[in-house]
């Protein structure tokens, strides 16, 4: 297994692929049809040691001795390898993550441009100079934070694997990236394609396997300096206690429960398809999906009875269909996790208006559900279901929707709909999350920052506050003075 074939990844350690010291090897099928995809080496901590030792090695060598000018036109040459080969990126993706190629050609567009804002944003990379008085000259100096071990999730591997890299490579660093074992392909032809453009081999390793097995051995690997944690809040929880000891720098992109405010005096004809998007992309499996929707009192049946005919009309079906809209959940056991949610929602007192079954025919289908007569402490409302479920909660006036978005643990995303312009600024002061939206679906831009409050995390991704997260600051002070120093008078 020197190298990969169409079927079958290797890991990717030291600029090549390699085999898994236990020799696990997984089939890897399509969650949309449940046919066979890959097989993919899966690493454990051999493996991890040897990616880390490869990391360390390359911050060591000739990487530390790439001026920043050489590492921007190298993440230019890699967003134009991505651009180059996207066909192949996107159908591999939405194979094995069972989502809609359209939305997945978009993701790869936006990770292209991703790569190039940091190949930009390099030139902002900048240490200071103040003055401090007497005869002391004050500067600092920003120098990588070494190597980082960096952990994704499935719903956007591709995407997520572009949010950690880029960045990392712009301020210096080296990377053990840890795919989710169901979904490594993307991440490790991107490795490839580093090495292709020029990265010295050792500066991005790529080694898939379990999270509590092979992920914690990355996480508390001492010669890991760095960890950027992008999954669910539990998990989140448990990479900060294993961050403690050896003591690592952290950065976590958590779970999310986000609001859709649409208010009476809304454009509705926006506001309900823009919703339905909000939630469905990507069969709802985003962190920052609009996954409850708070309606005010005096629309809300008018505005259940429109958006569950969005969600009745939205194309469920084989992702590589490029008219698709909605592919499959990432897999059956996820699929059935979610019926689980709406079965419990349902029993709670929730009316299920449309949805709320397995799609129709093989695979992991799961067809968009509207919850509607849904409180704000039903467990629907407070957990991430992390599928195609809404739940739709009415509000009375501006404090009460304030109030219901702030209900749960997370804070990272809202969108406010309604057409006064002064009340869409208030509700953005009073939302306790890390974006909000007004008047767009939209969510996440190369140079915004996108991050969470509360339990959905901390650190910022996607804008240039993300280097300061992968760089440390030195302070030098040097003495001018034409006189010896003695400050004890020795
Ligand atoms: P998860 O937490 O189960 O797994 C995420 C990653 O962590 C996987 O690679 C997994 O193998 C690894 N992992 C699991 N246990 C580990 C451990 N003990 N040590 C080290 N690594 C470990 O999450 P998931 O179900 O794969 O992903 C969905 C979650 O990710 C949702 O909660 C979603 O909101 C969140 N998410 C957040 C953002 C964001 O930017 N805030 C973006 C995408 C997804």
């Amino acid at each position: 297994m020197a190298v990969a074939t169409e079927r079958e990844y290797g890991l990717f350690i030291a600029g090549e692929f390699a085999e898994p010291a236990s020799g696990e090897v997984r089939d890897l099928v399509e969650p949309a049809s449940g046919q066979p995809l890959a097989r993919a080496a899966m690493g454990g901590a051999e493996d991890v040691d040897r990616a880390v030792e490869a990391a360390r090695a390359a911050l060591d060598g000739p990487w530390a001795k790439t001026p920043p000018n050489e590492r921007s036109r190298l993440l230019h040459a890699l967003a134009d390898a991505i651009g180059a080969n996207r066909k192949e990126l996107a159908e591999l993706e939405s194979r094995n993550v069972g989502k809609a190629i359209s939305s997945v050609k978009a993701e790869i567009a936006l990770a292209t441009e991703h790569y190039r804002f940091f190949a930009s944003a390099i030139a902002s990379i900048a240490g200071r100079s103040n003055p401090i008085g007497g005869s002391l000259l004050f500067y600092s100096l920003k120098e990588p934070v070494g190597v980082c071990a960096q952990i994704v999730p499935w719903n956007y591997p591709f995407m997520m694997t572009a949010w950690k890299v880029a960045p990392a490579l712009g301020a210096g660093c080296t990377i053990v990236l840890k795919p989710d074992p169901q979904t490594p392909l993307t991440a490790l032809r991107l490795a490839e394609l580093a090495v292709e453009v020029g990265f010295p081999p050792g500066v991005v390793n790529v080694v898939p396997g379990d999270g509590p097995t092979t992920g914690s051995h990355l996480v508390t690997h001492p010669g890991v300096d760095k960890v950027a944690f992008t999954g669910s809040t539990k998990t989140g929880g448990e990479i900060m206690r294993l961050c403690s000891d050896p003591i690592k720098r952290l950065t976590l992109e958590l779970g999310g429960k986000s609001p859709n405010l649409v208010f009476a005096d809304a454009d509705l004809a926006d506001a309900i398809p823009s919703a339905a998007y909000s939630i469905y992309y990507s069969a709802g499996q985003s962190c920052e999906a609009r996954s409850r929707l708070l309606v005010e009192r005096s629309i809300y049946d008018d505005v259940v009875a429109q958006f569950a005919d969005k969600a009745g009309a939205i194309k469920m079906g084989d992702p590589l269909d490029p008219e698709t809209q909605m592919g499959s959940l990432i897999s059956e056991s996820h699929r059935d996790r979610v019926h689980g949610f709406v079965e419990r929602g349902r029993d709670a007192g929730a009316e299920i208006v449309t949805g709320g079954e397995h799609g129709d025919g093989k695979g992991a289908f799961y067809k968009p559900t509207v919850l509607a007569q849904v409180e704000s402490g039903m467990e629907v409302a407070q957990e991430e279901i992390f599928g195609p479920v809404v739940t739709i909660i009415p509000f009375e006036d501006e404090k009460d929707a304030a109030r219901i978005a702030n209900d749960t643990k997370y804070g990272l995303f809202a969108t406010v709909w309604t057409g006064d312009p002064a009340k869409g600024h208030r509700l953005a002061r009073q939302i306790k999350s890390g974006m909000v939206g007004i008047n767009t679906p939209y969510t996440a831009f190369p140079g915004i920052p996108f991050g969470g409050y509360k339990q959905s995390g901390f650190g910022r991704e996607l804008g240039l506050d993300t280097l300061e997260l992968y760089l440390e600051t030195k302070s030098v002070l040097v003495s001018t003075s034409a006189r010896p120093y003695n400050p004890f008078g020795l």
